[in-house]
């Protein structure tokens, strides 16, 4: 490919060449991919949606697509979600699209049908398949119901050109309706719209067309096709090649890819996959089609885009949550200043997780999001001087902050280098992208003036001295030291001292906590000692392979075996990772099993010798209590599955009580931690008020989520 002329004299020219479509033309390269964010679900929370998109707009992306929005009211999530079926909600839309038009952005709609993945007793999809991720059954819809779905679809595209939207996403990914559809996993129909390839793909075809009717010429559709399904039965890459190029003959502008399906057993965007993991997916496909194709997922810097774009693995790039972490992402590209884009670190904490838990979507590294028309950063009328004490996550939140609402900030540091915590967790393999983060603050202290002090614990006669009109307090957290004998024995050492190198663990380990650090401590253990996963490495652990050779792209996994055996144990009797993500948990818990790390639930601690680790384990008997299992059992099917979980409640009683000994070399202390409160206290007891952020004010349940937006918002109100 040569270098775009119109843009070769540019920091990143083919990611900021123009994309000339004829009847419109997009800025650059830049799509940001849908997302459901939550705002979507409510009338009331539509100028808050307009804003959250309006800065993107601002900050220079060419396509915006918005949260999925369903077509038909079966196609919905779940009552009350988000769809457009009426020109009754044409208003508040229009809110969203002038506010885009006025920041010089494009927006498209995305039309998203769940099928078998929405939360009621209505679904439909092509057969009468449950999913394995949710609870209800779907209807197989009829022919007449295929007819009025493919209508819901066209008139949803009409409906988004009426609002002024520049045009559509038809979802056709991920696992939902249509990729139900196309695939012989929930497609068992015999009739037209089933049974060969031809038939599987006619729906999303026939969708395509009636859009295209329903819109004219000049109307952007994107077509989100699934190249890699990762689940059993799924497409063939002659599949999707075939369907490629009938949606892009029924009249699509471009195509999104679309990877695997929610409830596919491979991770495909958390943050242990490695970055442009299946871009080159992209760049087969476009081999076979002529309209411009959108290589997504893990792309999170403008290097990576721009080398996938030059190298012809996809026309434009598709990135959802890293304009989530940074709305001037593409504007910073432009100044050729990579360096200070806030980088989404692919945790999914604050958003996806938010998602699924129906909280409003935010970033962890970029409180802001979603909260635009609240949570403000003016300018300051009165500047002050304020101490920051603690260069953890909540400290450099905080200090950035205010530094760039004006105050003049100090930030004091008892280690050499900025992070606290944070710098720990980016050496855990697949954390790496934690680095980011660092490297985001190392470069906005600098630019925005913020004096660190390194190597400097702040004490109450510096921070007297020095007459701050603000203290803030975010000197975090320490290991907690568990009160069991023999803790004190050299076999025993913290996970900071384990991550940071400062001890080295043995052929045998006893991992004492399966909480967040325990479970990552765990994959440090398993993984050798280099422990960047390098592409090839990583579809072998997770048995992801070609489309063109095995259905759907699976391959059975083949981990690296770990170096050393691992036990990793709680006190408490529940499944280890319960308290992990939604959206990664899973992941925690496969990679452990996949690295035979062994877990023991219900440990009472009694010592740690020569011998090794000894513990009391307790085992549970698990079952429904007859007294609810007669009553569920006399409901109807659909209402069984609206049951809350507390009715279903397994009942536990002992089953057996065992001593074992572990015979361990190494013993690693994750048992939670304690806040570091001692300069708190101090400035408390000679008077000085201070302001206490982070794991400082309460370290239970703390994260980096927690302590950066607790940061922002006090920088926000000080
Ligand atoms: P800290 O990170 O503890 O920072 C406090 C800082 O204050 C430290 O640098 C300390 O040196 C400094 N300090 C203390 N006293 C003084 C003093 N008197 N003077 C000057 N400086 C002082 N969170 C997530 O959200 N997601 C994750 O995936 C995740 N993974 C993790 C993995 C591991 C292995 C670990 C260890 C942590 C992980 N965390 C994760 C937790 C996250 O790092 C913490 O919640 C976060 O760092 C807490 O931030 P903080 O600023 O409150 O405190
Ligand atoms: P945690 O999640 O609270 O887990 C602490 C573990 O130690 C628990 O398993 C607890 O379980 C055990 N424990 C507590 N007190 C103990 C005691 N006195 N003796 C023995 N065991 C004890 O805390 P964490 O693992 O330290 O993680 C800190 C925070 O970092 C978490 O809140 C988490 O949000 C964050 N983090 C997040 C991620 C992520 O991927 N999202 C990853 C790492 C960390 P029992 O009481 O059952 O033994
Ligand atoms: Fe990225 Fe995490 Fe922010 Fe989501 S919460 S956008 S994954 S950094």
């Amino acid at each position: 490919m040569t270098t775009p002329a119109s843009t070769a004299d540019r920091a990143y020219p083919y990611l900021l060449a123009p994309l000339d479509l004829g009847y419109t033309t997009l800025r650059n390269r830049v799509v940001m991919g849908s997302m459901h964010t939550g705002m979507e679900d409510k009338a009331a929370e539509f100028p808050d949606l307009a804003a959250f998109f309006a800065a993107r707009a601002r900050g220079g992306v060419g396509l915006i697509i918005t949260g999925g929005f369903a077509p038909t009211l079966e196609g919905m999530f779940y009552p009350g979600a988000s769809k457009l079926t009426s020109r009754r909600e044409l208003d508040r839309h229009r809110l969203i699209t002038d506010a885009v038009h006025a920041e010089g952005g494009k927006i498209a709609l995305q039309i998203l049908h769940a099928g078998r993945y929405s939360y009621h007793p209505m679904s439909v999809s092509a057969s009468a398949i449950k999913s394995p991720i949710t609870p209800f059954k779907p209807r197989a819809l009829s022919e007449w119901g295929i007819r009025r779905t493919i209508a819901g679809f066209a008139r949803t595209a009409s409906l988004a050109q009426e609002a002024g939207y520049d045009g559509v996403e038809i979802m056709g990914s991920e696992g939902y309706f249509i990729n139900q559809f196309l695939a012989p996993r929930t497609n068992k129909r015999t009739d037209r719209w089933g049974g060969s390839p031809e038939n599987r793909r006619r729906i999303a075809v026939e969708i395509v067309r009636a859009v295209r009717e329903a819109v004219g010429p000049e109307f952007i559709i994107v077509y989100r096709i699934s190249v890699l399904d990762l689940v059993e039965e799924g497409q063939t890459w002659d599949e999707v090649v075939d369907l490629a190029r009938e949606i892009e003959a029924a009249g699509a502008t471009m195509l999104n890819l679309g990877i695997g399906w929610h409830e596919a057993r491979v991770p495909t965007i958390v943050t242990s996959v490695p970055r442009a993991a299946f871009v080159s997916l992209a760049g087969r496909l476009k081999k076979d089609v002529s309209i411009p194709v959108i290589a997504t997922n893990r792309i999170n810097m403008p290097e990576i885009a721009e080398d996938i774009l030059a190298r012809g693995d996809g026309d434009l790039v598709s990135m959802a949550r890293p304009l989530l972490a940074d709305p001037d992402w593409v504007r910073k590209a432009e100044r050729d200043a990579d360096e200070e884009i806030n980088t989404c670190i692919a945790c999914n904490q604050a958003c996806l997780d938010h998602t699924f838990t129906r909280t409003r979507a935010s970033c962890l590294v970029n409180p802001r999001a979603g909260y635009e028309t609240e949570l403000i950063l003016t300018p300051v009328d009165r500047v002050k001087k304020v101490a920051v004490v603690g260069a953890g996550p909540a400290g450099l939140a905080c200090a950035t902050a205010l530094a760039e609402r004006g105050h003049v900030v100090d930030l004091y540091e008892a280690q050499d280098s900025i992070g606290g915590q944070f710098a720990i967790a980016q050496r855990i393999p697949g954390k790496e992208e934690f680095a980011e983060t660092i490297r985001y603050y190392t470069v906005q202290l600098e630019r925005l003036g913020v004096r660190v002090h390194l190597g400097t614990p702040a004490t109450p006669e510096l921070i007297e001295g020095e007459q701050f009109d603000e203290v803030v307090i975010a000197t975090g957290v320490e290991p907690r030291i568990p009160q069991i004998e023999g803790v004190d024995h050299p076999s025993v050492m913290t996970y900071a001292e384990l991550v940071l190198g400062e001890k080295v663990p043995g052929d045998s380990v006893a991992v004492i906590g399966a909480g967040g650090i325990g479970v990552d401590v765990s994959e440090f253990l398993t993984h050798l000692d280099s422990p960047t996963l390098d592409l090839k490495a990583w579809q072998e652990e997770w048995g992801v392979g070609d489309p063109a050779e095995t259905r759907g792209g699976l391959t059975t996994p083949q981990p690296e075996p770990s170096p050393r055996e691992v036990f990793l144990i709680q006190r408490k009797t529940s499944t280890i990772g319960r308290g992990l993500g939604k959206t990664t948990g899973w992941v925690h818990r496969a990679a452990l099993k996949a690295k035979g790390v062994q877990q023991i639930t219900g440990a009472t601690y009694d010592r740690i010798d020569d011998a090794g680790l000894h513990l009391t384990v307790t085992t549970m008997k698990r079952g429904v209590p007859r007294g609810v299992q007669k009553v569920t059992a006399t409901l109807p099917g659909p209402l069984k599955q609206m049951l809350p979980r507390s009715l279903t409640k397994v009942a536990q009683e002992v089953d057996r009580v065992e001593q074992v000994t572990l015979p361990v070399d190494t013993v690693v202390l994750c048992a939670g931690q304690e806040s570091v409160r001692t300069l708190a206290d101090e400035l408390a007891a000679r008077g000085v008020r201070t302001h206490i952020i982070g794991g400082a004010d309460v370290a239970a349940e703390l994260d980096a989520k927690r302590a950066i937006r607790q940061g922002t918002e006090l920088a926000a109100r000080l």
